[in-house]
């Protein structure tokens, strides 16, 4: 049996992620907290984590490499959802052409580390994560929950596709990055991000042709 199931045995693919985000209201409180790119994910995800109750924080990291319509993006969310305390972190920036040179070292100085060091600090017990399925084949397999130490993993868009992603943020009004229409699908450092050709993943513009497929802020080395 699945972490998922054991934990709630009746959750399937059908179960809407508000009542995944409301569980894990109801049992981690202010120990839950969030982090957000300001991805289509993203974006949904905050948007119906207020809808069930979450008034804590978002956090960003902000590592000196985002697009400006990203930065905006979180701008225009900072309005759109005045409940919330979007938190910009700064990175540690020792050297600007490290993403060319170690791109794995750039992300953990200018992502996990200054990550980790909030969440030191504020020590929740669970975080919410954006991800989904149909992101990239690392994520295929992704569960409800992911029970761990020192922060358990809550992913309530497993199963939620672009389709229906996009076809939530137009019923919500909500704000996008404006590059996703342009075919970023997600969107990181502008070094590091490319436009989606037809076919890929959502994720496959993300350092393209290295190899590399994830920044380690959700892995198991990360958070
Ligand atoms: S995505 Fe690229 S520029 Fe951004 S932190 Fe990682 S390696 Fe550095």
């Amino acid at each position: 049996m699945s972490q998922s199931q054991s934990v709630h045995p009746s959750w399937n693919k059908d179960t809407h992620p508000q009542a995944v985000i409301a569980w894990a209201l109801a049992k981690y409180d202010t120990d839950l907290i969030m982090t957000s790119g300001f991805n289509l994910n993203g974006v949904v995800l905050i948007d119906m984590a207020v809808n069930a109750g979450y008034r804590g924080k978002v956090l960003f990291v902000d590592t000196g490499y985002h697009f400006r319509e990203t930065l905006e993006t979180r701008d225009a969310l900072t309005e759109h959802f005045p409940e919330l305390e979007f938190l910009s972190l700064s990175a540690h920036r020792p050297d600007d052409q490290m993403y060319q040179k170690d791109p794995n070292k750039c992300c953990e100085l200018r992502k996990v580390i200054p990550l980790q060091e909030k969440l030191n600090e504020l020590a929740p017990k669970a975080l919410l994560s954006a991800r989904s399925h149909d992101q990239s084949d690392t994520r295929k397999d992704l569960r409800f929950i992911e029970l761990a130490e020192p922060q358990s993993k809550i992913n309530p868009l497993i199963y939620w596709d672009r389709e229906r992603l996009e076809r939530y943020t137009k019923e919500r009004n909500l704000p996008i990055n404006p590059l996703y229409w342009d075919g970023f699908l997600s969107i990181g450092c502008g070094p590091c991000t490319r436009a989606v050709r037809p076919g890929e993943h959502s994720r496959a513009g993300r350092w393209a042709g290295t190899g590399k497929t994830e920044c380690g802020l959700w892995t198991s080395s990360g958070i």
